[in-house]
């Protein structure tokens, strides 16, 4: 929002004035030479053009009044500080005038170079640089004068008056040529007065007018243009990808030039105050000599290690070394900085809090706290749980010979590579040899599950981050790249083509899951060290591991600091295992459709299908011992722990055969003259359950309802399987979840039912059986007063909330069109992926107070998808649920984000 004028407004701050919390106001390049300035450090005096005067400037297209007026202000106390003017023709004061937003957004703005120099201050400055004392014999300080004069003309040219850069490129490219030369070096003092020349007639043609000689209106306009620099279009485009706001403005900074290029006794550089890679402490860092800072950043020469600095200029070396120090104390964090030499004196032209890579995050946060400058309540706050993901997945070791065929949705992150296999059976098989396999489909469907179990990874052509197969890859931690559309499968003829090229099944292919990137052959794998430690295979006490130490030490401060629980969702006891030696709780949902696959998916359709009474019931009979199986083993792995078992709730086509492919077959068959009375009656069947539109259609407590003794079954078998875990000697705590609830009397039905058999089953074994919901429909979430009188629990499934809040269809909409959504800003992330706080998570509010109002104690927790996303976890512990749920391998992650909720909300809430 554009900030109110007022008259008295302050618009421009001197460095003394500023400091490191004042961001909003002076940008973070301004804030932070304030912060040095008071700090003592030499910092090159200037002042800072605050973001309110860029946001007026942007809001009006003019100047707010009073900013000229405190600019002069300004610039003469500069100038007094300095003892010399701006522009002086015999000794002038230079300039830099440099954009500086909230947040970094490197390179996006602009920056002009040496304003106050003109035709006659360009001869006081080859004076001064050529004056006693220097290092620069007098044609190299003519030299110097005129190459400053030449880039001010052309950075001027270009960013404030839109002069085609490749206009200078070309006469700098001539001038060379007649030189005979390729390097700028090579070009003289002469040479550089002739460029010079050429770069005001290229000004002169492209503006209509000379190249401004007044020194203040140099710096004006070139103000003027770093305000303008906000809206430029690449600026725009990286906030919108960085989720930048586009009101806050940049400020600008007007610092003294100071000059690495005057002499091997001047230089420049940037250094960290330990590895931003890896967070080892020591000095990282590069220096050129005789250079300013864009000729770094141009690569004209090669940079040498900081280090070396100590033999060229031992006094500076020190001097930076001590200030690094310093500054690392005061902010308490990792720094990184850039500085110049001038003629041996240091000058420091920025600092900040450095960006670093996730494991670097962990492992300073650690040393920090180690070294007495943060508590653990402030590590905790400097890392998050998407760091901590990426060190949960394997990597790939990438180097310049692997570029990617095809891009599609990083779906569920990790790096594998193995053999293509294009069905689940052959998957299975060569798993069974002990080979990799990555299976390769157009989507997968629930059938495909033991070739995504026996696969490292899965490429799908179609679909997006809450496809099936993204949904059960992430529950398995198994890489998959989900939406590839470049990708042409063809599973008959057991090949895909892309990129012009066809991979046939035995051929080798790696998969990207966290960028997407599908990659041709093999790319080696590094295992995470992290996950070796949750698995308990590496012991932080006895290791000498930096990070899995830090690790272990913040985690274990995230547990102690958190009020919401964490539990998993799981469906086998192998899932359940691992997701508690993950710290996982309890399982939040464990999805019993996933348990009718394979051979019992017979079993279901005969269910699903059947006309007489007898039929069904020896489906039943069928599938009780089974499921009765099912739950003994995941009860046994969670002991002691609450276990949410949900009934069934698959779309029904899921179970049935296709419609198209039946009637094909028995079309084909008729033709033939062959006995097809069975497939006409099956045929018969799945036309009459066919649906437009599966996921609205008759499953949840729909199909619960419509089939009679299915849920009764799976009832039964819950409380069959806890009394025989209690008999064992066990603790089994179910917790029967009804799904896609959307009016109280569905749940009363069910509830009726369940209760009759509970107590049948249970008798006076002392288990304890709960009755809860899902609250996935938006209508339950509206009446949850009244669902929670027949209610012992909530679960809120966000994932079809998401989908019928919004009307998203979630199989379809992330690969379709959600990046047009994305590009036009009307939300920032999918909201299937992060929870939409205004429209999804008023919804889980209502629901939750309506709730808690009707029943006072009524547990509330979360299994959709969000359960693992780290922004959603702070959310649900705003609204005050109990537990969080989400896949084995996110469990971490969850437990680190509802510790960082609690320090973040400056609560001293533990459990
Ligand atoms: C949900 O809808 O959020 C949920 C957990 O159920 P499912 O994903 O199985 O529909
Ligand atoms: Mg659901």
């Amino acid at each position: 929002m554009a900030a109110q004028e007022t008259v008295d407004q302050k618009y421009v701050y001197d460095f003394s004035e500023g400091n490191k919390d004042l961001k909003d106001l002076l940008g973070g390049k301004g804030a932070n030479l304030a912060e040095m300035t008071n700090l003592g450090l030499p910092v090159p005096p200037g002042f800072t053009i605050t973001t309110e005067a860029c946001q007026a400037y942007l809001a009006t297209g003019r100047e707010p009044d009073g900013l000229a007026g405190q600019i002069e202000a300004h610039l003469e106390s500069l100038e007094r500080a300095m003892g010399k003017r701006l522009g002086d023709p015999q000794d002038p004061l230079l300039v830099s005038v440099r954009s500086g937003a909230k947040f970094s957004m490197p390179g996006m703005m602009e920056t002009v170079l040496n304003v106050g120099l003109n035709d006659q201050s360009v001869q006081g400055l080859a004076r001064q640089a050529s004056g006693e004392g220097s290092q620069a014999a007098s044609g190299g300080a003519d030299r110097f004068a005129w190459d400053s004069y030449r880039r001010l003309i052309q950075m001027f040219g270009k960013t404030v008056c839109e002069v085609p850069g490749e206009e200078f490129e070309h006469a700098l490219d001539e001038a060379k040529r007649a030189k005979g030369t390729q390097n700028d070096l090579d070009l003289d003092a002469d040479d550089l007065r002739g460029l010079v020349g050429a770069y005001k007639k290229i000004f002169l043609k492209h503006t209509g007018r000379e190249f401004p000689q007044q020194p203040r209106e140099q710096l004006d306009l070139a103000i003027r243009a770093v305000f303008e620099s906000w809206n430029a279009e690449r600026a725009v485009l990286y906030r919108r990808q960085e989720r930048i706001p586009a009101d806050l403005g940049t400020a600008v900074n007007v610092v003294t030039m100071v000059f690495g290029n005057l002499g091997p006794d001047s230089g420049t550089g940037v250094a960290f105050t330990r590895d931003p890679a890896s967070g080892a402490q020591g000095i990282y860092g590069d220096y050129l000599a005789n250079a300013q800072g864009e000729d770094v950043v141009a690569g004209i020469r090669n940079t040498v290690p900081l280090q070396e600095l100590e033999q060229l200029d031992k006094t500076s070396y020190d001097e930076l070394l001590g200030i690094m120090a310093r500054l690392e104390e005061h902010y308490k964090d990792l720094c990184d900085i850039e500085f110049t030499i001038e003629r041996g004196k240091l000058w420091m032209l920025q600092t900040r809090v450095g960006k670093r890579t996730a494991a670097a995050a962990f492992v300073i946060a650690g040393q920090l706290v180690d070294e007495g400058l943060i508590d653990l309540d402030e590590a905790l706050h400097r890392v998050n749980g998407a760091q901590l993901a990426q060190l949960m997945f394997p990597r790939f070791q990438l180097d310049h010979e692997f570029q990617p065929v095809a891009k599609g949705i990083g779906a569920s992150p990790g790096a594998a590579s193995g053999t293509v296999v294009f069905t689940s059976a052959r998957a299975v098989e060569l798993a069974a040899e002990g080979k990799s396999v990555i299976l390769v489909r157009r989507e997968t469907n629930p059938d495909d599950l033991n070739g995504m179990i026996a696969a490292k990874g899965i490429l799908t052509s179609r679909g997006g981050k809450t496809s099936h197969a993204a949904v059960v890859a992430r529950g398995m931690g198994k890489t998959c790249v989900s939406g590839a559309d470049e990708i042409e499968v063809n599973v008959p003829a057991k090949r895909f083509t892309v990129a012009g090229q066809t991979v046939n099944e035995g051929d080798v292919v790696s998969i990207d899951g966290t960028t997407g990137k599908v990659y041709l052959g093999e790319v080696p794998v590094m295992p995470s060290e992290v996950v070796q430690y949750f698995e308990g295979s590496l012991d932080p006490e006895h290791i000498d591991n930096a990070l899995v130490r830090a690790v272990h030490r913040i985690m274990t401060h995230a547990d102690g600091k958190r009020r919401l629980a964490v539990r998993t969702n799981a469906d086998t006891g192998a899932d359940a295992a691992r997701a508690r030696r993950f710290g996982a709780e309890g399982i939040g949902l464990c999805r019993t459709e996933h348990m009718f696959l394979g051979d019992r998916r017979e079993l279901v359709e005969r269910l699903i299908l059947a006309r007489a009474e007898g039929e069904r019931e020896a489906a039943l009979a069928a599938l009780l011992p089974l499921q009765r199986a099912d739950f003994e083993e995941i009860f046994r792995e969670m002991d002691g722990l609450p276990v949410t078992v949900r009934l069934i709730d698959p779309p029904l086509h899921e179970f049935l055969p296709p419609l198209e492919q039946l009637a094909v077959n028995v079309a084909v068959a008729q033709e033939r003259g062959e006995d097809v009375a069975k497939e006409e009656a099956l045929l018969a069947a799945v036309r009459r359950m066919h649906e437009e539109n599966p996921m609205l259609g008759l499953r949840g407590v729909r199909l619960g309802l419509v089939i009679p003794g299915l849920f009764a079954m799976q009832v039964r078998a819950i409380a069959e399987a806890a009394v025989s875990c209690a008999r064992g000697g066990g603790v089994a705590k179910p917790e029967i979840m009804v799904p896609l609830v959307g009016a109280v009397q569905e749940l009363e039905t069910v509830r009726a039912e369940a209760e009759k058999i509970i107590a049948e089953v249970v008798g006076d074994s002392g288990v304890e059986v709960l009755i809860g919901t899902m609250i996935e429909v938006p209508r339950a979430a509206l009446t949850a007063g009244q669902i929670a009188e027949a209610a012992e629990f909530f679960s809120f499934g966000t994932n079809d909330l998401t989908q019928m809040a919004w009307g998203f269809s979630r199989d379809d909409v992330e690969g379709a069109f959600f990046w047009r959504y994305l590009e036009l800003g009307i939300f920032g992330i999918s909201p299937f992926e992060s929870i939409d706080r205004d429209g999804v998570g008023r919804l889980v509010r209502i629901a939750a107070e309506e709730g808690r109002a009707a029943r006072p104690g009524l547990k509330l927790g979360i299994c959709g998808e969000h359960g693992g996303d780290p922004d959603s976890v702070h959310f649900f512990h705003e609204v005050g649920l109990d537990y969080v749920s989400c896949s084995p391998f996110r469990v971490p992650v969850a437990r680190l984000e509802a510790g960082r909720a609690v320090v973040e909300t400056g609560g001293s809430d533990s459990r």
